[in-house]
């Protein structure tokens, strides 16, 4: 029996990188997936790569009328959701605009970025309350980061979000538990993972090396990150072996938390 065998799973921001190895890692554990994403183009084509399995859907996390129309969808087809991911996240920096630091950034480059990582969450979590409500159980997984539990002057809403959302999984954790629902909510807090969201932050010039390497050279593990690290620790929360998990927050971060450059040295 496989460890996911016929649940029926959602993955937001599902196109690519952490949200693509999550869907993939899903369907290998006999899951089937709705694959959701804004990028309809390469959805499709992730969706067929991975699979019978799978479907792609559009859904914009921000759209509160697109949480309605996909989770009512399955709902009809299923009668039941059993696992949410909240993937879907932006830093801010894909659109070029480079100023994110807590003077200068503009009040609408703030709040977009919380709209798609604090409020895509708020109505992810709130729709699949709704939705595992029918089968009594489910997990749902938000997809926070790293930068949730420390400062980041040059990224100041998206450190924001990500500690929003920290916060707001335990809120839903409890409040599931209150309702008598068996509905587990955990956040996962990966750094460093190797994906397309990376490219802005990295370049492509001459200091794309210098850049990598700095971030390497911070990181314990000395390595980024890969997808799969993070989808195997995906698949434990939505299984039945963390049935007791809930309101838990994981890091996947090469150790930086452990420490920090001001870590007193032992002679
Ligand atoms: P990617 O940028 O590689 O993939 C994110 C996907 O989400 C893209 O396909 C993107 O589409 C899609 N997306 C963006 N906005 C929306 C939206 N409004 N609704 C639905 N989908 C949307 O990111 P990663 O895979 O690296 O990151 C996934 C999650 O992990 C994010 O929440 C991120 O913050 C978090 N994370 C990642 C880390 C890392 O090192 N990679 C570290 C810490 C946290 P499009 O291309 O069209 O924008």
């Amino acid at each position: 029996m496989k460890r996911l065998e016929g649940k029926i799973t959602l993955v937001t921001g599902a196109a690519r990188g952490i949200g693509a190895a999550i869907s993939q890692a899903f369907i290998d554990e006999g899951a089937f997936v709705y694959l959701t994403d804004i990028n309809d183009e390469l959805g499709i084509e992730t969706a067929k790569r991975l699979g019978a399995s799978t479907e792609y859907i559009h859904l914009d996390v921000r759209e509160e009328s697109d949480w309605i129309a996909v989770t009512k969808m399955i709902g009809e087809k299923h009668g039941r959701l059993d696992v949410l991911v909240n993937n879907a996240g932006i830093t801010g920096f894909e659109a070029g605009d480079l100023t994110h630091d807590p003077e200068n950034a503009s009040l609408e480059a703030w709040r977009d970025v919380h709209r798609t990582n604090l409020d895509g969450v708020f109505l992810g979590c709130k729709y699949a309350i709704k939705s595992m409500r029918n089968g009594m159980s489910g997990s749902i997984i938000n997809i926070s980061s790293r930068s949730d539990l420390v400062g980041i002057p040059g990224a100041a809403a998206y450190a924001s979000s990500k500690a929003a959302v920290r916060n707001h999984t335990k809120t839903v954790a409890l409040y599931c538990a209150d309702q008598g629902l068996n509905v587990r909510c955990n956040s996962i807090h990966p750094a460093a993972i190797l994906t397309p969201m990376w490219e802005p932050m990295l370049g492509t010039g001459p200091d794309r090396e210098v850049n990598m390497a700095q971030i390497v050279s911070d990181t314990p593990l000395r390595r980024f990150g890969l997808p799969e690290e993070v989808s195997a620790v995906a698949v434990l929360l939505a299984s039945d072996e963390a049935a007791y998990m809930t309101g838990s927050e994981l890091n996947i971060d090469g150790g930086i938390l452990a420490g920090s450059a001001a870590s007193p040295k032992v002679e």
